[in-house]
């Protein structure tokens, strides 16, 4: 960890499925030794985190020489509700509020927990550290997290905005204040988290001040296959009139709507090739995602008063130049402009991509989670 230089890294997906995907990469230095890409069963979370530790402990490839050589595992736990602001070692204790926070949080939190058991039982003499989604976003004011609905569905359910990918954005705008030169403690930024889920958020002197996400991950922005904000009167719609109960809609605003339920496709790259065609609907689904993301500047701009950068991350983020110069368009008003060549670039590294005329600096910061997770944990260890 002292120069954080990576050793292994990977990926377990489609876990329960007939073919889940396994890969497994090996660093010196800055490259990568050996890389293991593989299609196998892999019944359960047990069974992917054993193969995990087995491909770790491999005597050809593998990274370390015993289990004891991990002193901690950082996991990354979805909701963390107003209780947790803090990454926390994780106790039995921990486990039962965990588990009492569920329901803020029902398809992430219960699997989280899994991570944590199986984590426990394959490494046993490592800590347990939680780092939160939501812990960035607990500095955001009363008057921007709370609902206007009546109080006590505050009080008594904590029904209020929580805000998501706060490892990401705390990261990226640290990222950027040092990339910049600037103290983080006065640093006003507006963060922009583009990949499959996305959110943005308002951060006065470090600290996050506005998210567009809310209780869940499905409000604020237009994304894969999240609606984003709508009329909370169309949910009574969709019940009274068309009679779905809470799990269509669930799915119909979780699973089905986004660029997937305007065009077709919840992948950014098919979609802007389809806009590309001049397919109306990819041309109406992709200006409604710049639209919406332009708007929300606009707000944050109105609530931080003074802006020194706007960060773009992510899938999209960091790799689609085309949706970073829709977004920044016409934003001169604000004192945004961008530097086309500057935008092209491709690159790694956190860099300026707006001209020397703009007013705030517009910058892209590759996002890196793994990282922030094991910084905070190795700060709490
Ligand atoms: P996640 O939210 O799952 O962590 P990522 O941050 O990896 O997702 O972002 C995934 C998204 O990034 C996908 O929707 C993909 O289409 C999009 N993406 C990746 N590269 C590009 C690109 N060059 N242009 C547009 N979209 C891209």
């Amino acid at each position: 960890m002292n120069n954080a230089s990576v050793i292994a890294g990977g990926l377990i997906e489609k876990i329960g499925e007939e073919y889940s995907g396994f890969v497994y990469r090996k660093f010196e230095g800055d490259q990568e030794v050996k890389k293991i890409k593989e299609d196998r069963a892999i019944k359960d979370h047990q069974t992917g985190l054993e193969l995990i530790a087995k491909s770790l402990l491999d005597i050809e490839n593998g990274a370390i020489q015993s289990n004891e050589e991990i002193h901690a595992v950082g996991h990354r736990v979805v909701h963390g509700g107003e209780k947790f602001s803090q990454p926390t070692i994780v106790s039995d204790e921990i486990v039962q509020e965990l588990k009492a926070l569920s329901f803020l949080a029902p398809l992430h939190n219960p699997a989280n927990l899994n991570g944590i058991e199986v984590a426990t039982n394959v490494f046993p003499k490592a800590v347990q550290v939680a780092v939160f989604d939501t812990a960035f976003h607990q500095t955001l004011p009363d008057y921007a997290y709370r609902f206007s609905i009546p109080k006590s569905f505050y009080e008594a359910h904590g029904l209020r905005a929580y805000g998501f990918h706060g490892t990401s954005h705390a990261y990226v705008s640290r990222t950027a204040a040092k990339f910049l030169n600037m103290e983080s403690k006065t640093f006003n930024a507006i963060t922009i988290h583009l990949g499959n889920g996305c959110s943005m958020a308002a951060i006065r002197n470090g600290k996050s001040v506005d998210v567009s996400m809310g209780l869940t991950p499905v409000g604020g922005l237009i994304m894969g296959t999240r609606s984003g904000d709508i009329d909370p009167g169309l949910l009574l719609f969709l019940m009274d009139h068309l009679h779905m109960s809470s799990q269509e809609i669930d799915r119909l605003l979780n699973k089905e709507s986004g660029l997937k339920g305007l065009a077709g496709d919840n992948d950014l790259r098919n979609v802007l090739a389809k806009y590309d065609d001049g397919d109306p609907d990819a041309v109406l689904a992709v200006t409604m995602y710049i639209y919406r993301i332009k708007k929300f500047i606009g707000s944050y701009v109105a609530a931080l008063g003074r802006v020194d950068a706007v960060i773009f991350t992510a899938g999209v983020g960091e790799n689609s130049a085309a949706i970073r110069a829709l977004v920044c368009e016409n934003l001169g008003i604000l004192g945004i402009e961008l530097d086309e060549g500057k935008n092209e670039v491709r690159s790694p590294d956190p860099r300026v991509i707006s001209s020397e005329k703009s007013a705030i600096n517009v910058l892209v910061v590759p996002t890196n989670e793994e990282l922030e997770i094991a910084m905070q944990t190795k700060e709490i260890v």
